[in-house]
């Protein structure tokens, strides 16, 4: 048995078609079935790496180390299961596969089209099993809007899968948007009904319309959206804003989504277990106490950048009964409004991964302040280079101390490039990526947090701690509490005599999960929560 289920999306793009793909999944996989869940995104670009955070949002890289879209991390989040590069498919990565097949002579004669050659290569990346085995329910998202020229050869496979398939094996879900007329309180059904439209004109008329609107949606609502685009009345599915994403799965389980798409996909009803789900959101409805977290970023007007740390942030507060506030501060703000005046009052610093000088000074500034004045601090990749820099320059005295991706002619490169990128020249997927073995020192705050020796996380980086400084390093008190298995890699640094002064290379917040949060930043949340200034959640 194979069962798949398409959420598109209509009328304009971010409406959550991520989170309703999710929550979903989780509901099937809450029945007991094993679930799979796709992404298509349908730019050219053959993963996500190369594209612009301000755009796009953070690059969120799996454990097999594909550089993937954010949804793919939200998948992980809501599942607390890990995905493959499977789970990711890009126009990029089809036509890569057709042309690789078309220099091979696997069509030789044959005029290559985007009918049937690009859409039998997508059908067949949908139907891939994934980690070896096919599950019983696939849910796959298709990203952007329905009337994108990109999604059309997308759309197309869709619609041709839903013919090859038996009728009660594919339930297409479209998401839009109903927006609300303040001049006369009304919600305007139009747009659904063009998009719905749209969708036909492609071949496929959805089973069920997810409603994203600003409030709870009236029976003549539904009903009218009903007739017009003809679906059930009980499959017009209504999607409020709601004050967290992990609401989403407890509205549609009390809507009986489970249960309507298993009567689309001729299922036998079963009861969801969604019990612990939410009971965890109810703690994060009203947290005892409240922490702040100032992260430091260069991104931090769009902070769909750093969404993976963010909700790492939210897991970890939630398993300990605790609203985190995050206070985003431009690291350019740093060096011109100062320090002292940017992060008073917070109980903490986090500063995350990134690429390219701009802010570096301003995150250096920030993180002296966390050392000096003991607040506990938190560095993630370029937040771990940034405190060696810091460091070297401020304790051992080296002035002109850098990272040679900043200043090449630095003559203390304590962060250097990897002898393994020294001849990388193209971008695309080539730094360090995924998922590597570290070990932990004994009597360390990580070992501590972890409490096991070794772990594995997730990398995404060309620089890292030059081995040459290591012995300086730890003879002033930043010790290695962490390498790669073979002793090579520095793969975190703590202060020593400080609260909780940690920075990693790798990225822990890829492995945070809703149902499992990540240690090293329960611990971090914990060390801010201990540092005093916690007070009551707002
Ligand atoms: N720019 C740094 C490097 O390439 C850090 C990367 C990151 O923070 N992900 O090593």
């Amino acid at each position: 048995m194979r069962k798949l289920i398409v959420v598109s999306g209509g009328v304009i793009s971010g409406l959550g078609k991520g989170v309703v793909a999710a929550s979903i999944a989780l509901l099937f996989k809450l029945s007991g079935y094993t679930v799979s869940l796709q992404k298509i995104d349908p730019y050219v670009n053959v993963d996500a790496g190369t594209m612009n955070p301000y755009e796009h949002g953070e690059v969120f890289v799996t454990h097999d180390g594909k550089e993937t879209d954010l949804d793919i991390g939200r998948y992980e989040r809501f599942l607390d299961e890990y995905l493959s590069a499977d789970n990711y498919i890009t126009t990029g990565k089809v036509y890569w596969n057709v042309i690789r097949q078309e220099r091979a002579g696997s069509f030789l004669g044959q005029t290559v089209q985007v009918i049937p050659h690009v859409t039998n290569e997508i059908k067949r990346l949908i139907n891939i099993p994934i980690d070896g085995r096919n599950a019983e329910i696939g849910v796959v998202e298709v990203g952007g809007t329905v009337g994108d020229i990109e999604s059309l050869p997308f759309l197309e496979a869709l619609r041709q899968l839903k013919d090859d398939l038996p009728r009660q094996d594919t339930f297409f879900i479209h998401l839009t948007l109903l927006p609300h007329l303040a001049s006369t309180d009304e919600i305007k059904t139009k747009p659904t009904q063009h998009s719905v439209k749209e969708l036909r004109a492609i071949g496929i008329q959805p089973d069920a319309i997810v409603a994203r609107c600003a409030r709870p949606l009236s029976e003549s609502v539904k009903r009218k959206i009903a007739l017009f685009c003809d679906v059930k009345e009980e499959n017009v599915i209504e999607d409020p804003d709601l004050q967290t994403i992990y609401d989403v799965p407890l509205l549609f389980a009390d809507q009986g989504v489970d249960k309507l798409i298993a009567r689309g996909l001729g299922l036998k009803e079963r009861a969801v277990q969604i019990d612990k789900w939410r009971q965890l959101v109810s703690v994060l409805h009203s947290p005892r106490r409240k922490v702040r977290i100032a992260i430091v970023g260069k991104y931090v007007e769009l902070t769909d950048s750093y969404i993976s740390i963010k909700e790492a942030l939210v897991h970890a507060g939630m398993h300990l009964g605790t609203q985190v506030e995050i206070s985003w501060v431009s690291a350019e703000d740093v060096m011109s409004k100062g320090e002292a005046n940017l992060l008073p009052g917070v109980d903490g610093l986090l500063v995350p991964g990134g690429f390219g000088d701009r802010g570096i000074e301003g995150k250096v500034e920030a993180i002296r302040y966390a050392r000096e004045t003991g607040i506990p601090f938190f560095g993630i990749c370029l937040g771990l280079q940034c405190a060696a820099i810091e460091f070297a320059r401020d304790v051992l005295g080296l002035a002109r101390a850098n990272s040679s991706e900043f200043d090449p002619s630095t003559p203390d490169p304590v962060i250097d490039i990897m002898r393994e990128q020294t001849s990388v020249t193209d971008k695309g997927g080539t730094m360090r990526l995924g998922a590597y073995e570290a070990v932990l020192k004994e009597g360390t705050i990580s070992r501590e947090c972890y409490e096991v020796e070794r772990v594995k996380e997730r990398h995404r980086h060309r620089y890292e701690f030059n081995p040459e400084y290591r012995e300086r390093f730890e003879e002033a008190g930043m010790r290695v509490a962490a390498t790669s298995p073979d002793g090579r890699l520095t793969e975190i640094l703590e202060l020593s005599g400080h609260p909780w002064f940690v920075g990693v290379q790798f990225h822990p917040e890829f492995r945070s999960h809703f149902l499992s949060p990540h240690p090293l930043f329960t611990g971090f949340v914990k060390a801010c929560l201990e540092n005093g200034s916690s007070s009551s959640p707002s």
